[in-house]
């Protein structure tokens, strides 16, 4: 049913008739300012990567927007329409929700990709499919977890049951902002809590979409999803500093988790971080190097290379890196740079004219340090307009170089070798993120001591980006606090109450009796 979506307004006629999003009436039911519209100041534009064109605007929420849709989520929460519903209702809810993306997915997919520059049919095949496929998984799983019954003491049942917190502030990303914030949405829906999802403000028109669609969904009681746009330093902000706020959820950039961070402490508010990554990739000799290469390649250049968990530092074995790195050189130019829409677009533009600027002024930073510069990433010919870039490969002479050290987010490979087992579990552990490793090797025992050695939240071995949803995802040091999953997400998303009950009467001690 309806709830809280903020403003979004999209100027590019062209998406109107694509998609049937986004003036002000589509939200029939929101609560937004309409003089926002004339007040160009209020407006924060949304630009299309393809292109840099401005193809929406976006409002940047008032601190009385914010204080209105947390008072929605809030009543939503409070009369118990939602968090007091049987889990078997709100399983039928999820999979009607789980329902309405699939029966959407072409929409969602290319609004999706015209707003953050993935190619489209991997918007469609991976970002829309795991969305959909988030609900259902929560769907699932709130069937399958029950309250614990403690029976130590023969007169007493002690049962331990699991409540929904409250209003939940989910912050978003640009890079997967469906995937995740759906993963958000669903995690914390699921389990009886109102939210309200704030999108990253240069990619907000996949997951305004989505919120709307999930607001149709008739079962879903009024106020239970919300979204609120605007500038992160303001807006988000203040959303996560807000009374009414129980619980953060963010995933995004590390600088900003720590500010976040700093937001809730004051309101004691529980966090969960999913942040930066410099992963490794450690190729052994005794790999099967067609599989390996396959996957540094998807490692690093999906999502054209925006990933908190591409495998951007490749190590590879020293007695094999001299047809190894050629190898990888020769299938990276033939990767085929394109429109986002188009089907066999591998590599999509860069999200922005800045961060495409950013990622490209990691080349010069690689040479200063003694980097040999492989593919030094071009504009390609006939695609000057958007921000696009072919794949950037390096190799340095040491992991202390600062390509090796920063989080870049981009199609930027740097390769470095080692001779030993150690040495590679060494190099892989010398950085201060910990998301994901990857380790290709066909020896169980070596495999077995590298999951042992690698200080990441998850070890991918022979596989890029397997994620199983019951499993947590999450990272070590400055990648992240907590995790995201089925158990990890029951574990944030509920607060453990403890009820003790006599069996038969018990005497008690009569006090001054
Ligand atoms: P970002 O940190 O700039 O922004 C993320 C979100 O936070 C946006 O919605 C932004 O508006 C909001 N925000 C910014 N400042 C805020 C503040 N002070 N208070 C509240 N909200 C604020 O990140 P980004 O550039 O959108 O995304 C890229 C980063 O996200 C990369 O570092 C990447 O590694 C990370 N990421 C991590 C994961 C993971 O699962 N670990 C997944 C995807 C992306």
């Amino acid at each position: 049913m309806d709830g809280f979506v903020h403003l979004a307004y999209v100027v590019s006629k062209e998406i109107q008739l694509e998609c049937p999003f986004s003036m002000v009436d589509i939200f029939p039911s929101a609560v937004f300012d309409r003089t926002a519209l004339q007040n160009h100041e209020a407006l924060i534009d949304v630009e299309d990567p393809s292109t840099n064109v401005v193809i929406a605007k976006i409002g940047n929420a008032s601190a009385d927007q914010i204080d209105q849709v947390v008072k929605c989520a809030r009543a939503s929460f409070l009369n118990g329409a939602w968090a007091k519903m049987g889990a078997e209702e709100r399983q039928v809810t999820l999979r009607e929700i789980a329902h309405k993306i699939d029966e959407n997915a072409n929409q969602l997919a290319r609004l999706e990709s015209r707003n953050t520059g993935i190619p489209e049919w991997q918007v469609k095949g991976r970002h829309i499919a795991r969305a959909a496929y988030n609900f259902r998984f929560f769907a699932d799983f709130i069937g399958q977890y029950s309250s614990r019954i403690y029976e130590q003491n023969a007169n007493y049942l002690t049962f331990v049951r699991r409540d929904p917190i409250g209003v939940a502030a989910l912050i978003a990303p640009w890079n997967a902002p469906i995937a995740l914030g759906s993963m958000k949405i669903a995690a914390a829906i699921a389990f009886g809590n109102s939210c309200i999802i704030k999108p990253s403000e240069q990619a907000p028109l996949g997951v305004t979409r989505l919120v709307e669609l999930i607001q149709e969904v008739e079962s879903l009681p009024s106020g239970v999803v919300n979204l609120i746009n605007g500038d992160g330093r303001v807006v988000g902000d203040a959303l996560v500093r807000h009374d009414g706020i129980d619980l953060v959820s963010f995933t995004g950039g590390t600088t900003t988790g720590k500010a976040i961070m700093r937001s809730a402490a004051d309101g004691l508010k529980p966090v969960t971080m999913e942040l930066g990554g410099k992963s490794a990739n450690i190729i052994f000799e005794d790999a099967d190097l067609e599989r390996a290469l396959d996957g540094a390649l998807l490692g690093i250049f999906t999502n054209n290379g925006q990933q908190c968990l591409a495998g951007s530092r490749i190590l590879v074995q020293e007695s094999i890196a001299e047809a190894f790195i050629p190898a990888f050189i020769e299938r990276a130019k033939k990767i085929n740079i394109g429109q986002p829409s188009e089907v066999g677009t591998q590599l999509g533009p860069l999200s922005s004219r800045l961060h495409m600027d950013r990622v490209l002024s990691y080349v010069e930073i690689a040479r200063a340090d003694g980097g040999e510069i492989l593919m030094a990433g071009e504009r390609p010919v006939g695609l000057e307009t958007g921000n696009f870039v072919s794949p950037i490969v390096t190799r340095l002479p040491s992991n202390a170089a600062r390509v090796c050290q920063e989080e870049i987010f981009g199609p930027f490979a740097a390769f470095l070798t080692f001779n030993t087992e150690e040495e590679a579990f060494k190099i892989a552990n010398d950085t201060k993120f910990g998301l994901v490793s990857y380790v290709w090797s066909q020896n169980v025992s070596r495999i077995m001591r590298a999951q042992d050695a690698l200080r990441s939240g998850v070890v991918w071995v022979n596989t890029p980006m397997m994620r199983e949803l019951r499993a947590p995802f999450g990272g070590y040091k400055d990648s992240g606090i907590g995790a995201e999953g089925g158990e990890a997400c029951l574990q944030f998303y509920t607060h453990p109450k403890t009820v003790t009950i006599p069996r038969q009467d018990i005497a008690l001690n009569k006090l001054g009796a």
